[in-house]
């Protein structure tokens, strides 16, 4: 089993890029944002928990989300490679992952940390729209539908997510430094900590992440 990391704050582009690796080699892409947002749907148990830390665009807390990871894990195989986005986000998410693939006879092998100025990454999520029915990720100046409110791939009706308001927008960034940005320097003393430079567009962050992953 292989493991990445994509770190970076909300609003770094870890989805888009996800994306764009996903669809250029075999790693698969597993997103504890989207991971709770569809236990949400469902309604099952794990979405109940996760619901009101999520609107208040706080963090989940590090027991649901390990064990949402380690199931996801336990259905794979031995030569799965995983990319993971938005997780972990804690240092005690962090250990236990090194603990969970230490079990599997493995470790993370790569992390990248995209690295974006504060004012485009409130620009960014403050104007990001997705579509209700496929999810395809749009931007009221960046990425404009071509018709407004309308999903330019399945003609679905396009929102804003309720943590992409302003002040939880704000709130999200706050959370990142104060609980998150320490993994920076975890992964950085282990040395494979790689700096991808996210400011500008995703086609780029994307090429130079596929330049450099092992
Ligand atoms: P973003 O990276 O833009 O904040 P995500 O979809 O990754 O979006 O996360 C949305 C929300 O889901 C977070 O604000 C948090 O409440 C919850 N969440 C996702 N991943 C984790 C995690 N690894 N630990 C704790 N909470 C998480
Ligand atoms: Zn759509």
């Amino acid at each position: 089993m292989q493991a990445i990391i994509l770190l970076g704050a909300p609003g770094a582009g870890k989805g888009t890029l996800a994306e764009g690796v996903r669809n250029a080699t075999d790693y698969i892409h597993v997103s504890t944002g989207d991971m709770l947002r569809a236990a949400i749907k469902a309604g099952s148990q794990t979405g109940l928990e996760a619901k009101a830390f999520m609107d208040k665009g706080e963090l989940v807390p590090d027991s649901v989300i390990m064990r949402i990871v380690s199931e996801r894990l336990a259905q794979g195989q031995p030569t799965d490679k995983y990319m993971f986005d938005g997780f972990p986000r804690t240092l005690e998410q962090a250990r236990q992952l090194d603990e969970v693939l230490a079990k599997l006879g493995s470790a993370v092998n790569q992390v990248f940390l995209l690295e974006v100025p504060t004012p485009v990454i409130v620009s960014r999520l403050s104007g990001r729209r997705i579509c209700k029915t496929c999810g395809a990720v749009y931007h009221v100046t960046n990425i404009p539908p071509k018709k407004e409110g309308i999903c330019d791939q399945c003609g679905g009706p396009l929102y804003q997510r309720p943590d992409d308001e302003e002040a939880t927008v704000l709130n999200r960034l706050d959370v990142y430094q104060r609980q998150t940005a320490s993994l920076i320097d975890y992964y950085d003393q282990k040395g494979i900590l790689i700096r991808i430079n996210a400011g500008t567009n995703p086609q780029a962050a994307t090429a130079e992440l596929l330049a450099k992953l092992a």
